[in-house]
């Protein structure tokens, strides 16, 4: 047995798209896939607008460009998430200041809240820190494994408080509230931005690629142009601003329009891989397949196993290993990233279920195309250790 934790499946228009994007000789940053995507991700996602991008990373670095963050700013961001939510806020040269999660994964707005209520001050203007008074940007909230975040208390905060909301949806596509003040609303879609990725090992791909949507059409555009060197003249290379090569390639584009289509069903395939798991782990003491929030339809892009007898990192690091060697690829989920060299002297606020889940959590395979024999497999595994 050889059962990866998460692979691309190219079971549709995969080779034929990208085929006749090599044989018309369009693999570069313009071409007819990469408007095909934008539309038709724009319709899946029941917005205006989207911009294909070079990757997930680079949509967030969009974003923060756009609502201005720059150099003596704070944006506030989670500590358990994949870096890239992170590091773009430093490329502007701000300051991240790390929050803790709640058992969904994704950021506590009760401790986000109070923090807020606490640590800032508000002057009708801006938001700011009490200890230095700097400016609160913005907030990047991450939807978590496929979970979402708590966006009712975020939006209120944020229109309160006049700070700007850009969600990381990376891991999110196709996740909708059923319920509330956002039912139907697909995360990405709710936020003044929402970033997607299309990197491997997310629930559609492009090889590396990302996609930005946000609530201000004309900032958008804005961004779409920033993307393409900002030029405002193809001939005579006229730039009026500083732009980016941050475009995604038609070669790319034409793989993510196969992608797309079969969204819908790598959905369903990752909800209904995900219910077997939990059934054939219900009697187990050992484990528990944490849940999603019941407010919401998640795309299940990643299922998260709770170690009940693990107290460390060490503890998981034994258990990865066994699985390893039975030829099932696990991993531990992130080091947080407030523990990261190049972020240890910033600012964090109550971080302690953050703590306790890089202890407890690891991730098991979920691959759209992985087999009921195989999932069976990986639990007789697991029950064995
Ligand atoms: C994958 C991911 C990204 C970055 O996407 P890339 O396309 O790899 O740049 C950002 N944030 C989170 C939470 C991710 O999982």
């Amino acid at each position: 047995m050889n059962i990866p934790l998460s692979v691309p499946n190219f079971e549709g228009n995969e080779e034929k798209y990208v085929s006749q994007a090599v044989k018309e000789g369009w693999v570069s940053t313009g071409g007819a896939y990469i408007n095909e995507l934008e539309e038709k991700l724009a319709e899946f996602l029941n917005v205006p607008m989207t911009v294909a991008c070079q990757s997930g990373t680079s949509a967030l670095h969009m974003a923060l460009v756009e609502v201005g963050v720059e150099a003596g700013d704070y944006v506030i961001v989670p500590t358990l998430t994949f870096i890239a939510a992170v590091n773009p806020v430093k490329y502007q040269l701000a300051e991240p200041i790390f929050m803790d999660c709640d058992e969904s994964f994704c950021m506590d707005t009760k401790k986000l809240t109070s923090f807020i209520e606490e640590k800032c001050s508000f002057d009708g203007e801006r938001l700011k820190l009490k200890e230095d008074g700097k400016v609160i940007k913005a907030l990047v909230v991450v939807h978590v494994f496929g979970n979402m975040a708590d966006l009712e208390t975020i939006m209120e905060l944020s229109e309160k408080y006049h700070f700007k909301v850009i969600e990381d949806a990376t891991e999110a596509l196709g996740t909708y509230y059923t319920e509330g003040k956002y039912k139907g609303k697909y995360a990405g879609t709710i936020g003044d931005f929402g970033a997607f990725s299309f990197n491997g090992n997310k629930i559609i791909t492009t090889g590396g690629g990302g996609a930005l949507t946000a609530k201000n059409v004309e900032e958008l555009k804005h961004l779409k142009y920033l993307s393409t060197q900002a030029k405002d003249d193809g001939l005579y290379y006229v730039h009026n601003e500083i732009g980016y090569n941050y475009r995604m390639t038609n070669l790319q584009a034409a793989l993510g329009v196969a992608q797309l289509e079969m969204l819908p069903e790598f959905i369903k395939r990752k909800n209904a891989n995900y219910e077997l798991y939990r059934k054939l782990l219900s009697h187990q003491e050992k484990y528990c397949l944490r849940g999603f929030s019941n407010n919401i339809h998640s795309n299940k892009w990643f299922y998260a196993l709770e170690v009940r007898t693990s107290t460390s990192a060490e503890d998981l690091k034994i258990i990865i290993e066994k699985l390893q060697a039975d030829g099932i690829q696990t991993r531990p989920i992130w080091g947080l990233i407030h523990e990261q060299k190049p972020y240890r002297e910033c600012k964090t606020y109550q971080i302690t279920q953050a703590v306790k889940e890089s202890e407890r959590i690891i991730n098991i395979p979920c691959s759209t195309n992985i087999t009921e024999e195989e999932i069976g497999y990986v639990v007789e595994k697991l029950e064995n250790i």
